[in-house]
């Protein structure tokens, strides 16, 4: 960490960093491990500081790899707190870029079989028991259930555990699964893209995965389809604002799987 923070943006235009013998370690336990290896969000503020030096603009994908790893275990906090880690990563570069000359997209490379479920009343923490005077009907063999539960994964029991008094907001908590596997899977459905900043607007609608870099690269005039590059204005400080006018300097792709944006935990 201290070589990293040693490194001056100014004076590099490559840098590889390698923190780990593996991937970097989980969020959660930091504090436990004494871990000192940079956060998602350092280590995106130094790729900017080095990419933004270039007057002609820059590409940066971020990916908070270790959201899809927590799935896989059946742990959902170690999902969840990578995925606020991933948050403060988009919230950082927000931070560094220019909204008008920078196209940002946030999105999932596909989703896992995790569930949100059991009706919880609002302000239930995330990682709770919902509670038993809520159920409309209970679970049929009368046990607590989790709001969070996986449709496959490790946390297969023959026998669903009884998780009256058990801690599920603990960090190590596996949530329940309905089918045993040793590592949980993908799933299946749709995905949400964010964007913003110039020709967010092309981003919406259902879309084939392969229509994102394609936009992406439409949006940054770089490729085949150049026609509406033509009489593209460079940004000025007294721009009035009209995207379209707007030269586009940057991309940001933020990356991860089973993407939730705003949670209590
Ligand atoms: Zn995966």
């Amino acid at each position: 960490m201290e070589d990293f923070k040693k490194v001056d943006p100014k004076k590099t235009d490559y840098l590889l960093g390698l923190f780990e013998p593996s991937h970097l370690q989980y969020e959660m336990y930091r504090k436990e491990t004494g871990n000192t290896d940079p956060t998602l969000a350092e280590l995106t503020e130094k790729a900017i500081q080095i990419l933004q030096k270039n007057d002609k603009g820059f590409f940066l994908l971020v990916e908070g790899g270790r959201i899809d790893h927590g799935h896989h275990n059946n742990v959902a906090k170690e999902a969840l707190t990578e995925t606020v880690s991933f948050d403060d990563a988009i919230v950082k570069a927000l931070q560094m870029v220019n909204e008008k000359e920078t196209l940002t997209v946030v999105t999932a490379d596909h989703s896992h079989v995790f569930n949100i479920a059991g009706y919880p009343p609002r302000g239930t923490k995330l990682l709770d028991k919902i509670p038993d005077d809520v159920h409309e009907k209970p679970p049929s063999d009368n046990k607590p259930m989790t709001i969070l539960v996986y449709g496959n994964g490790p946390g297969y029991n023959s026998t669903r555990q009884n998780l009256t008094g058990v801690d599920t907001t603990r960090n190590d908590y596996q949530q329940q699964s309905a089918v045993p596997k040793k590592r949980e899977t993908h799933g299946g459905e749709d995905l949400a893209v964010f964007a913003k900043g110039p020709m967010a607007h092309i981003f919406r609608g259902v879309r084939e995965q392969v229509f994102i870099p394609a936009a992406i690269a439409y949006a940054s005039c770089v490729g085949d389809n150049l026609a509406h590059c033509d009489g593209i204005k460079p940004t000025t400080p007294t721009n009035s604002g009209n995207m379209a006018e707007n030269r586009l300097k940057a991309s940001l792709v933020f990356l991860t799987a089973s993407m939730i944006l705003s949670i209590q935990i």
